[in-house]
């Protein structure tokens, strides 16, 4: 038979069997350890695909594991936890999945434990499918007695050398690439309860803020401050754009009412009412961004794109949020497509890469069905999108040089920032020489202080006039999507 391991290391305590408990049915077992169980591993029982791994109602977040035959078949459950690995990924008996969540208020509400469930062959509700783990694990290994894996492959030594600076000096697990899901919400909502959808596992959120010059959304100002609350440097309001009405005037109504400008502004490209053009969506790009506030994200569907816009190339434009979606209703986890899906798939050779993905409306969250969103990439990496990544002083080290060799414009140039060199370009006389290559040093402020651009450099257009902001920020959310590529392939070379 194939070998099993305890979800926990040897020490743990079980605090809840499976059977009747205060007059129902507990469908699993509940993992703890004496004098608290918050931020425990917690490991694969048997070796599998992880198929879930996310938001669930009740849990904060679950992961799903199937078995295939060879591992010992089934399916396990392990929820109220926080998750290390990433939907699709092939995990081993005993590997590390996640820890268990400790706060209460985002593992579903909950004293720190974890909930074990096994169920016969799929996902399977309540019902006689639905096993009792514990005589599956009689005689289980212990996670701590995991023998000595191979020595890595001279490949994956070099890819973990490339990556060492980067991950080891910056990340500890919850550095680890995943899916990380997200909403948005708008009036339809009401009084959205933020608290709850963090509570059931979104780490991103944003609120509509207006429409045009005129319409102001008037739970605006409390889903401002309960996002602040709830979803600290991980929020940001949008702008439903109205392709007639004069791009100042709109973006005039958004500073308005947006009340903060320092926080980031999602457009909302999609007016059916009147047809789209690049050189529209590029003028209101700008008129926002001329008055101090920040575009993190271009919601911009495909089928807007090409159907309304004639599919335009979109260079020098923020990083898209498209919208595809399934079909069917339920958890966020459950409903998203996978991180291969077509939703993901470039624009056009070239075009800002898809880093947020809208794949429902029709996700159960905090008690209501809306809009669901993935982000593909590290919790970090998430946080330099929406401009709040706080680097703790360490760069980033040659991962990102690697990769710069690749995009920048002059491979090799690519340096340190040496900020005594730095000076202001507004000050500079025009037969003054540049003292320092601007192209590196607005790369090294966008990608290594995360996206965290200095006003003084705002204005200062490349040779074609466009905002050099934009442009390094469409390089700067490339370089992301690369590393979380290595991630992906690290992954995949730790799981074979
Ligand atoms: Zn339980």
């Amino acid at each position: 038979m194939a070998r099993r391991y305890w979800p926990l290391k040897r020490g743990h305590i079980v605090t809840s069997g499976f059977g009747s408990r205060w007059g129902g049915m507990h469908w699993g077992v509940d993992f703890g350890w004496d004098g608290g169980s918050g931020g425990l591993p917690i490991y694969a029982v048997q070796g599998g695909t992880v198929v879930n791994v996310g938001p669930a109602s009740g849990f904060g977040q679950w992961v799903v594991i199937d078995h295939p035959t060879e591992d010992g078949s089934g399916t396990t459950v392990y929820g109220h936890i926080i998750p290390e690995v990433r939907a699709g990924q092939r995990v081993e008996a005993g590997q590390r999945i996640g820890r268990v969540n400790p706060d209460s208020r985002t593992n579903g509400g909950v004293a720190p434990h974890l909930h074990l469930e096994w169920h016969r062959a799929v996902w399977s509700p309540p019902g006689p499918n639905r096993l009792d783990p514990l005589p599956l694990l009689a005689g289980a290994l212990f996670p701590d007695e995991v023998p000595p894996t191979p020595a890595p492959t001279a490949q994956r030594e070099g890819l973990l050398r490339l990556r060492a600076g980067r991950v080891r000096a910056t990340h500890p697990a919850e550095g680890k690439p995943m899916t990380l899901y997200g909403i948005d919400i708008s009036n339809h909502q009401k009084a959205f309860d933020f608290a709850a959808a963090k509570r059931e596992g979104f780490v991103f959120a944003t609120h509509k803020v207006t429409e045009g010059d005129g319409y102001r959304d008037p739970y605006w100002p409390r889903a401002r401050d309960q996002m602040r609350e709830h979803f600290p440097g991980l929020f940001g309001g949008y702008h439903f754009a109205r392709n007639n009405i004069d791009p100042d005037r709109q973006a005039d109504a958004l500073l308005a009412h947006l009340g903060d400008p320092s926080i980031p502004v999602q457009l909302d490209y999609e007016d059916t009412k009147t047809r789209g053009s690049i050189d529209n969506m590029k003028a209101l790009i700008r008129a926002i961004e001329k008055r101090g506030m920040r575009v993190f994200a271009n919601y911009l569907p495909r089928w807007y794109w090409t159907g309304h816009m004639g599919a335009p190339r979109l260079d020098g434009t923020p990083p898209i949020w498209n919208s595809h979606y399934v079909n069917g209703t339920g958890y966020a986890s459950v409903l998203y497509p996978g991180d291969g899906h077509a939703g993901w798939a470039e624009f056009h050779t070239g075009a800002p890469p898809v880093v947020l993905l809208q794949f429902s409306e029709h996700g159960q969250v905090a008690g209501q069905s809306i809009d669901v969103n993935a982000f593909r990439g590290t919790e970090h990496e998430l946080r330099a999108l929406f401009g709040s990544a706080q680097p703790k002083g360490e760069p980033m080290a040659d991962i990102v040089e690697e990769g710069a060799g690749q995009l920048h414009p002059q491979p090799g140039r690519l340096r340190p920032i040496n900020r005594q060199q730095n000076v202001n370009p507004s000050t500079r006389t025009p037969d003054e020489p540049w003292p320092y290559d601007i192209w590196c040093d607005l790369w090294n402020e966008s990608v290594w202080d995360g996206y965290d651009i200095r006003p003084e450099y705002a204005d200062v257009p490349d040779e074609v006039g466009r905002s050099l902001v934009a442009l390094l920020q469409t390089v700067a959310a490339r370089q992301v999507r690369i590393e979380s590529k290595l991630d992906q392939l690290l992954n995949r070379k730790e799981g074979a």
